[in-house]
């Protein structure tokens, strides 16, 4: 049994993060694996080891409701993270595991600090970045490019010799306005601000994550799954 647990399902799940859980567990339905996810909410005692992690996004009042849950699980996370298993952590969620996020209203919100970032909202402004981006994912065998929608105030400064997930395809978009970082990436976690259905839009994304289970199940060969997907990756890998 394939183990999956989802960390505030009720507070992160801006424009249907959620859709990420459903589409893991129908694709690993098809693919012969059978699975179960947890819920894990404010104040839920986590007693047992999980295969994956994900979390999604939420404004500046739900990451406030949550921050101070959140650093109880900070153990639990790290010992996951470590030991090289698959989490996914998407904008607020993403935010919240570095040292602080300082929000629109100029409040310091204390993060896990996890690793060595920050997220600051722009001073005297509030511009947020919003819209559909691209970005490229040096990770991925068959497919460079993923696709999604971003809407944040925060901008994110990686630290030391942190490696953003890809490089945007501009600067007007991902981490912040000064350089194309998009996301984290650290072993097998990933922080991004791409919101939404990832998976189904990114199996380049779900196929990194998963790689160790595709391995182990020696048949499965992911470009009979998504033809279209590697199609149109030829056409997105010219815009870059
Ligand atoms: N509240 C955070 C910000 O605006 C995160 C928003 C989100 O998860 N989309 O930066």
């Amino acid at each position: 049994m394939y183990k999956i647990a989802h960390l505030y399902p009720k507070e992160l799940n801006l424009y249907g993060d959620k859709g990420n859980i459903l589409y893991l567990t129908y694709f690993l339905n098809q693919i012969g694996i059978k699975s179960e996810v947890t819920d894990i909410g404010l104040k839920t005692n986590i007693t047992e080891d999980f295969d994956f992690i994900f979390s999604g996004g939420g404004p500046d009042s739900l990451q406030n409701l949550v921050y101070k849950d959140f650093l109880t699980k900070k153990d639990f996370l790290i010992k996951h993270i470590e030991m090289n298993k698959p989490s996914v952590f998407v904008c607020g969620s993403f935010q919240l595991l570095g040292k602080y996020y300082l929000n629109s209203k100029n409040e310091k919100v204390p993060g896990l600090g996890i690793f060595n970032f920050y997220t600051q909202s722009p001073l005297n402004q509030n511009k947020r970045i919003v819209g559909n981006t691209y970005f490229k994912f040096k990770e991925s065998f068959f497919g460079n490019t993923v696709v999604g929608f971003e809407n944040h105030n925060g901008r994110t400064y990686l630290e030391d010799k942190l490696t953003p997930l890809g490089e945007s395809f501009s600067k007007d978009s991902g981490n912040n306005d000064f350089d194309k970082g998009e996301g984290l990436l650290y072993k097998k976690t990933l922080g991004t601000y791409l919101h939404g259905p990832l998976f189904v839009k990114n199996p380049n994304i779900l196929e990194f994550l998963l790689k160790d289970l595709f391995i182990r199940q020696k048949n499965l060969d992911l470009k009979t799954f998504y033809p279209e997907f590697v199609a149109h990756q030829n056409v997105l890998n010219k815009k870059f």
